[in-house]
């Protein structure tokens, strides 16, 4: 029996493990781009608990691991992904503590803000519409409305490596963040395998009126730019500042407006978008992202740095 095979049946026929245990799990279901091969073993735990005993059964077997959010920065090979994907999307909960919300890693940002209408809790409406989970969204440095993740967390608890005994906490120091950057991926970068368990967001008493309306505006401002007529994995490309304009104004500029590989276009009506139109794939979207680069490096002398992450074989 080969070591996935040995996970899946470990986790199946123990008492400390729930959840969901799937081989070739197609990623084009778990991803917003709808695209990618498949998983060769996807495990989704049900709680903290089953989590922790399956990454001590990962790391006891040294199986590479693939943690999955909501997928919604993602472009997974049509090749699918080597060894295990663990999703943390079933690790739900949040908790106000009369200063901090304590958020679980798979809680959605509209599980979050309908939580802040319902107490009357502000700081986080920027967030509202912004796909995917709280760990992801800290791992990224999500950044919406000109405010920064980083600007609202407070902590965050987390393992390093993928042993459930190293359990960590993380207190906010600014210094570690950047725009888009958050120091998860700089572990990640120098070799560690950080995984976000729960963040904590600062919130203050505001009026669940105002909450609701200044959701909704930026919910408006949302759909007016379609950024969910089309699967994607929202801006392809990280705005620099030093370029002196968006990202999206640049490769209009370039000439590239509704470029189009296969089934995977520039979005006509959104620059910095890549639009899933039914079949593409993940190879299309790599080739239209390097096209886009050389073309705005030929005419403006500008490097685009990519946003969106390519994982899988
Ligand atoms: C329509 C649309 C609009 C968008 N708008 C915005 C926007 O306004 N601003 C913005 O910043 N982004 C935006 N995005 C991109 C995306 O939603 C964010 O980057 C989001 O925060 C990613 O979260 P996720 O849970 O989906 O992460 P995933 O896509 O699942 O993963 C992204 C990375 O984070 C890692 N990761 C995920 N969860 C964890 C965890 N618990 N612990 C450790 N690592 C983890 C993954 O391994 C991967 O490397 C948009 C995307 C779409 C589709």
């Amino acid at each position: 029996m080969n070591n996935l095979r040995k996970i899946a049946e470990i986790c199946n026929t123990s008492a400390d493990f729930n959840g969901k245990i799937l081989f070739d799990e197609p990623m084009r279901e778990r991803t917003t781009f709808k695209i990618g091969g498949p998983a060769e073993l996807f495990i989704e735990p049900a709680d903290e608990k089953s989590l922790m005993f399956v990454l001590n059964e990962l790391h006891a077997l040294k199986l590479p691991v693939f943690i999955l959010g909501g997928g919604s920065n993602l472009v997974v090979s049509d090749k699918g992904i080597e060894g295990c994907t663990l999703s943390v999307a079933a690790l739900k909960g949040i908790r106000f503590d009369g200063a901090c919300l304590h958020c679980q890693a798979g809680t959605s940002f509209d599980e979050i803000l309908d939580f802040c209408i319902l107490q009357g809790l502000g700081g986080l409406e920027n967030f509202a519409g912004l796909p995917g989970s709280a760990g992801g969204a800290v791992y990224m440095n999500a950044r919406c409305y000109e405010k920064s993740i980083s600007d609202v967390l407070a902590g965050a608890e987390y393992l390093c490596g993928t042993k459930a005994q190293d359990k960590k906490h993380y207190g906010m120091n600014a210094a570690d963040w950047d725009y888009k950057k958050s120091p998860f991926m700089a572990m990640h970068g120098s070799g560690a395998q950080p995984l976000i368990l729960s963040a904590s967001f600062k919130v203050y008493r505001d009026e669940p009126a105002r909450i609701k309306q200044k959701c909704a505006e930026y919910m408006e401002d949302r759909e007016r730019k379609g950024h969910f007529r089309y699967p994607s994995a929202g801006s392809v490309f990280k705005n620099n500042r030093a370029f002196g304009k968006p990202s999206g104004q640049i490769i209009d500029e370039a000439g590239l407006r509704a470029f189009r590989i296969g089934d995977a276009q520039i979005a006509p009506w959104h620059g910095n978008f890549i639009v899933n139109l039914g079949n593409a794939s993940a190879d299309n979207i790599k080739e239209l992202t390097a096209q886009i680069r050389t073309e705005v490096k030929k005419k403006n002398g500008f490097e685009l740095e990519c946003e969106i992450i390519f994982c899988g074989k």
